[in-house]
């Protein structure tokens, strides 16, 4: 029986995906995002080791509520453990249920062939990608994540040939990420790729920063300030703008 690490469970949630979802955060991220609230999570084999019928027992027994919504798989990184999510989908498309995975895409490779047959596995049972691009300067992604943009990059290209629907969503923050140039930047990648459906712009926020102290991590983003709604909006507005230029761009003869 697959057995996968799970940190915690919400129900109800509205937040990560259409609708009202029951949402399962798996343990193991290979980042270290300045702003993640979730440090808790990053540990890959802590939190409780449970089967898909454990993990799915609150889901089913209060489906009624989650008809018009379904299950996100989030984390820490889902992928790590693409074949324990790949058995929570493949019971859930048994009852027609509407699959998403919240995902970084830091783990993709197309350099291990039995990394890409379960990849492939689990996106015929996914409908929906929510794809977190954290920074489009390489060097920044780099100081802002730990690692390099380039395999994120990658799979939504890799998610755009195999037509899976994805939602884009981008942290903005003071000093960071929140400048025009970045911001265009992104609308433009959009632009490039056919599958993307919505866009979520998220003003970073410093609810994260207990836990790291409770966890005894020193808090990166100490002095960064939490930018207002009305930043976001207007975030939203430079990046649909840009992707809007280039997509005219890309179709005008
Ligand atoms: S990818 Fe998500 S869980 Fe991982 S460090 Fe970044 S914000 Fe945290």
């Amino acid at each position: 029986m697959e057995q996968g690490y799970v940190h915690s469970i919400e129900s109800f949630g509205t937040v990560d995906g259409p609708g009202v979802r029951y949402v399962i955060f798996l343990s193991g991220c290979p980042l270290r995002c300045q702003y993640c609230h979730n440090p808790d999570t990053w540990e890959p084999a802590s939190g409780s080791l449970m089967s898909v019928p454990e993990v799915l027992e609150g889901f089913y027994n209060n489906l009624p509520f989650y008809r018009k919504g379904g299950v996100t798989v989030t984390g820490g990184e889902p992928l790590l453990q693409s074949d324990f999510v790949t058995a929570i989908f493949r019971n859930l498309k048994k009852h027609h249920i509407h699959t998403c995975i919240d995902t970084s895409g830091a783990v993709f490779t197309t350099d291990n062939p039995a990394f890409l047959k379960e990849l492939d596995r689990l996106l015929s049972l996914t409908d929906l990608i929510l794809l977190d691009i954290k920074h489009m300067d390489e060097t920044k992604h780099k100081m802002l994540t730990g690692q390099s943009n380039q395999k994120i990059f990658a799979f939504a290209k890799y998610l755009e040939e195999k037509k899976i629907p994805v939602w884009i969503r981008h942290v903005i923050i003071p000093g960071i990420t929140l400048y025009r140039e970045y911001l265009e930047e992104l609308g433009e990648f959009m632009a490039d790729l056919d599958n993307i459906q919505a866009l979520e712009v998220l003003p970073y926020h410093s609810m994260g920063k207990e836990k790291y102290k409770s966890l005894g991590i020193p808090y990166p983003l100490d002095n960064v300030r939490e930018p207002s709604a009305e930043e976001a909006a207007a975030a939203r507005q430079i990046i649909l703008s840009a992707y809007q230029k280039k997509k005219e761009r890309l179709y005008s003869i």
